[in-house]
């Protein structure tokens, strides 16, 4: 029910403008977002490599109208990549990119083409690119640009949610060799027609996933805070006989970092999911959604000064 409010409240530009002008303490939003400028996420970086982790950088923003923001988005990550080049930090760093920043509500193919010039830079700076998933409404629209995009760029990440019915057949067809996938719950507000409502559901369907991808042949990307499913992804990679570099664990910037530390120890690969940018309410709300105890600590930073 909460869950359900926070994410409503999410897409409420109304909501967004009283959150944005509210005497928001800035520790909640540091505590999810590593900063506002490409220094930020460069220092972000930098600093996880130094602990050994594997970073995936995200300029935030969603949802765009506006092809000369689209625009702003596309060159923002082109200067990103040029900068992780430049400062030796692709072997450790990629980039995720949402499609709908990039234009797809407006022009799909203007979207694709700007993914496309991302992709180019990212193969230039050798490192890769993952397309992150948004709502139901686009995951056709995302799969087939992904599609696109590995004709020429056959390392793109894509991103499956095992809160989604279809999601353990699109693992099927995504676990083929040389295939990156990012495997989340999915964090959106989903129909029932179309998606799991309970979690014990949407876990089950998560280890089906891990199932499928740990048995084919591409690269799986964990990407979940749950011990559980932490545990099963160990256990299915040794029963599917894989390396620990293989495949990846993925969490998210400022959740469960000693989680992250103690698995990079373990010799696993760990990536941190950095999002920077001023751009960060829907990412925010929808961090908030994921852990009601959270609400009250921001609800709170709302009113502080
Ligand atoms: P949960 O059952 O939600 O959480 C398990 C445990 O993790 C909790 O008990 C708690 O201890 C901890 N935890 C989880 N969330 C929080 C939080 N916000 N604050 C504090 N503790 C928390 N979703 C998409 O729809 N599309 C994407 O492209 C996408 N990309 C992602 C990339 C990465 C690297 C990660 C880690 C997640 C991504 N997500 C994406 C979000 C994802 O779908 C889930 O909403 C989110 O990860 C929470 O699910 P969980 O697997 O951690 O399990």
């Amino acid at each position: 029910m909460l869950r359900s409010a926070i994410l409503a409240a999410a897409r409420s530009s109304k909501i967004e403008r009283l959150v944005g002008t509210a005497p928001l303490s800035r520790s909640v939003v540091r505590r999810y977002v590593a900063g506002e400028t490409t220094a930020d996420a460069l220092a972000a970086a930098r600093a996880l490599a130094a602990d050994g982790l594997l970073s995936t950088l995200d300029y935030l923003g969603e949802d765009t109208l506006d092809m000369a923001q689209a625009e702003f988005t596309r060159d923002e990550y082109l200067r990103l990549l040029q900068a992780l080049k430049e400062e030796g930090l692709a072997e450790t760093t990629e980039v995720s990119v949402k499609l709908s920043a990039l234009g797809q509500d407006i022009d799909p193919e203007a979207a694709y083409r700007h993914a496309s010039e991302i992709c180019e830079s990212a193969a230039k700076a050798e490192t890769t690119v993952t397309v992150d998933m948004e709502d139901h409404t686009r995951t056709d629209s995302t799969l087939e640009i992904l599609g696109r995009l590995r004709a020429n760029f056959p390392d793109t990440g894509a991103v499956l949610q095992s809160y989604l019915r279809r999601t353990e057949d699109d693992c099927k067809d995504l676990s083929k060799e040389g295939s990156r996938v990012r495997l989340c719950k999915g964090a959106y507000k989903e129909p029932e027609s179309v998606a799991y409502q309970g979690k014990l559901d949407v876990d089950r369907s998560y280890v089906r996933c891990i199932n499928a991808l740990m048995a084919g042949e591409g690269y799986p990307m964990l990407a979940t805070h749950d011990p559980r499913l932490v545990e099963i992804g160990i256990d299915r990679a040794k029963w599917f006989d894989r390396d620990k570099d293989s495949f990846e664990f993925q969490m998210l910037y400022g959740i469960r970092p000693e989680e992250q530390l103690r698995l990079a120890a373990e010799g696993y690969r760990v990536r941190c999911y950095v999002p920077y940018g001023d751009q960060w309410y829907g990412y925010l709300m929808r961090r908030l959604a994921e852990r009601p105890a959270n609400v009250s600590f921001f609800a709170r930073s709302l009113v502080s000064r």
